[in-house]
């Protein structure tokens, strides 16, 4: 019996076996970085840490943590190093990180970027590979006053650039769509400038450690998922 394999399905399937490392997303709320990594969990079955997620899934579910978390979120204002480190070591601790992890959202100040470094000396594939998406303010702006998110899956839409099939509902599950709470117009002013001044340094420091890759993130989505995919496996595969 002649077996016919795709090369793609090899490639794929030896990518879900491999060590892949850290792999840390950089970028201002609305680049993206939701959306590619979830492309990046399917090729590599590793898992996506998003402080954020991890935040609103606290909140929701009323614990202390979460309590914690909602006034200063709900400001577009960073919450303190201290505690979403401690939040990121509890998550990392898990089985599931063993062959590598996507943080999304962190770090996003210079002491969590030096935390982390800390925190993965020692481990093996310690060098995280950071990926930069950069788009235009302008940009950012229409993109965050768009995003729709479900609620049961976590796909991300946008109402302005992808929009469901049907108006308001996911288009796996069906379930009715959801803005963020901080995707207001004056949350999101905060949250960019947040942004600037504490995450945008992290750039330079990466940079200067050779670890940084910067992709354009104003293209169609499929281009930007194969430029990260082209800058990780370049490093990594
Ligand atoms: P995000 O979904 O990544 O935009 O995060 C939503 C909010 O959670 C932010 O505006 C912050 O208030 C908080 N947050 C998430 N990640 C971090 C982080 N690494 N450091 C500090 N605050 C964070």
């Amino acid at each position: 019996m002649v077996v016919v394999t795709s090369p793609e399905k090899n490639v794929s399937a030896d990518l879900k076996s491999r060590l892949i490392g850290p792999i840390i997303l950089l970028g201002p709320p609305g680049a993206g970085k939701g959306t590619q990594s979830r492309e990046l969990v399917a090729r590599y079955g590793i898992p996506q840490i998003s402080t954020g997620d991890i935040l609103r899934d606290n909140r929701a579910r009323g614990t202390e943590l979460g309590k914690q978390a909602e006034k200063l979120m709900d400001r577009g204002v960073l919450l303190p190093d201290q505690f979403v480190s401690d939040m990121v070591a509890d998550r990392l601790r898990h089985a599931d990180c063993a062959r590598g992890f996507i943080l999304d959202g962190f770090p996003r100040t210079i002491p969590q970027a030096k935390w982390l470094d800390e925190f993965l000396a020692g481990c093996d594939a310690s060098t995280a590979v950071v990926v930069k998406l950069d788009v235009d303010y302008n940009q950012l702006l229409r993109r965050l006053a768009g995003r729709r998110t479900c609620p049961t899956c976590g796909r991300i839409y946008n109402v302005n650039f992808q929009p469901p099939r049907v108006p308001d509902a996911c288009d796996i599950d069906g379930s009715k769509l959801v803005a963020r709470k901080d995707d207001s117009e004056e949350v999101i002013s905060a949250r960019l400038k947040a942004y600037e001044k504490e995450t945008l340094p992290l750039a330079d420091y990466y940079r200067a450690s050779g670890r940084l890759r910067e992709i354009n993130g104003d293209q169609p989505v499929e281009r930007v998922t194969a430029e990260m995919f082209g800058a990780i496996e370049n490093d990594r595969v």
